[in-house]
């Protein structure tokens, strides 16, 4: 049986042309010398200009380029967070979030939010977290796992709430923001509120299927900005010039290579939302942004296999899908959501056929073995 994984991250895309081929002019001009750490000028210049473009007020020099944005967010717990401090996530959230907190002086603090409620982010619950020791709030827009996209209204209520903490950040993780299908997509930075705390992470790995180029970015007020380059500066040095002329080069091609991805992407999500909705005792929020299903399998806990194999939760129903059907999804428990699981819809179309087919099969083995 041909393994199918869901799993990834990772679109199927090739990194764009556009990028490949700019990277290697650069490497064939023997570009062998150290960068400004803050990134090149070209580029810094080029995510301003997108933001500009979009009527946000927002130059070069509030603009920091860092190995992915994985690496973005690490540079500024670094910078910003203080013994005791803590890190306010909404979940279901993705996992490498835990991961960044966990090697940083803050501590995490999740505010679960559920389908019930469409994910949506209550600007009473988020009060009711908050205090002077929560130094940084992380959103993400589009969400991964749900796919959710936040209202404009919705972010300057939850930026009203966060406005009352003087010495709360509010970071924005912006990383899916071309990846939208259903609702317009709005930047934190946007929106009205306490502007000089807010912070876009971005980058390339997932708009432009760049994730082993590692190339992304901190947009922000200043002072931050130049705290993080201080911090950039002295551990990782600059991003190779080689990978930000790729990067540059998918900003400058970015209509002609988002108009290839997206009706792929927008097709699979039609198939994958009607594929599962055939499918009997399971729900799920139909994302208008990213590329990923998140739904709800509790029905099936507490069910075992014919061979008897018992599945109390997504990580069990996760190894018998990996084991008995080749099929691999990503536990909802790593999310903060247990009972639900992550598939990405961003693979080969006649795989996910092949998948949701499988999936369905299996979860109908287990409906017939109910504990
Ligand atoms: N943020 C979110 C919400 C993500 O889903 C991911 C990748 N799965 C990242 C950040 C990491 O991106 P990068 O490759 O730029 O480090």
């Amino acid at each position: 049986m041909q393994h199918l994984n869901l799993a990834s991250g990772t679109s199927f895309f090739k990194s764009p042309e556009q990028a490949s081929a700019a990277a290697m002019a650069v490497l064939q001009e023997r570009e062998n010398f150290y960068n400004a750490a803050e990134g090149t000028e070209e580029l810094r210049n080029a995510v301003a200009g997108k933001y500009k473009n979009e009527g946000m007020a927002i130059e070069a020099d509030q603009v920091l380029i860092t190995s992915g944005s994985k690496s973005a967010l690490h540079t500024l717990f670094s910078v910003l967070l203080q013994e005791g401090d803590e890190v306010v996530i909404p979940t279901p959230a993705w996992f490498g979030f835990h991961e960044l907190v966990k090697y940083s002086k803050g501590s995490l603090v999740t505010i679960p939010t559920s389908f019930a409620d469409q994910y949506s982010l209550k600007p009473e619950a988020l009060r009711a977290v908050l205090h002077g020791k929560s130094r940084i709030l992380l959103l993400t827009n589009p969400a991964n796992p749900t796919g959710r996209i936040y209202k404009k209204e919705e972010l300057e209520a939850i930026l009203a709430a966060a406005s009352e903490f003087p010495d709360l950040y509010i970071i924005c993780d912006e990383i899916y923001d071309y990846i939208t299908y259903s609702r317009p997509f709005t930047s934190i930075l946007s929106c009205q509120g306490p502007q000089e705390r807010c912070l876009i992470v971005n980058g390339f790995s997932k708009s432009f299927a760049m994730t082993s180029w590692r190339v992304g970015y901190v947009v922000g007020a200043r002072e931050i900005i130049e705290k993080c380059i201080a911090y950039q500066f002295g551990t990782l040095s600059g991003i190779s010039p080689i990978l930000q002329a790729g990067a540059l080069a998918t900003l400058q091609h970015r209509s002609t290579i988002l108009a290839t991805f997206l009706p792929v992407l927008e097709e699979n999500r039609l198939a994958a939302i009607e594929a599962m909705a055939q499918i009997p005792h399971v729900t799920f929020f139909q994302p208008e942004g990213a590329y990923y299903l998140f739904p709800d399998f509790s029905h099936f806990l507490g069910t075992q296999t014919s061979a008897g194999k018992k599945i109390y939760s997504a990580i069990d129903l996760c190894k018998y899908l990996e084991q008995d059907y080749s099929l691999t999804l990503s536990p909802g428990d790593y999310f903060g959501a247990p009972g639900h699981a992550r598939m990405s819809f961003a693979i080969e179309p006649a795989e996910l056929q092949e998948a949701i087919k499988r999936l369905k099969q299996a979860l109908a083995e287990l409906e017939a073995d109910h504990l």
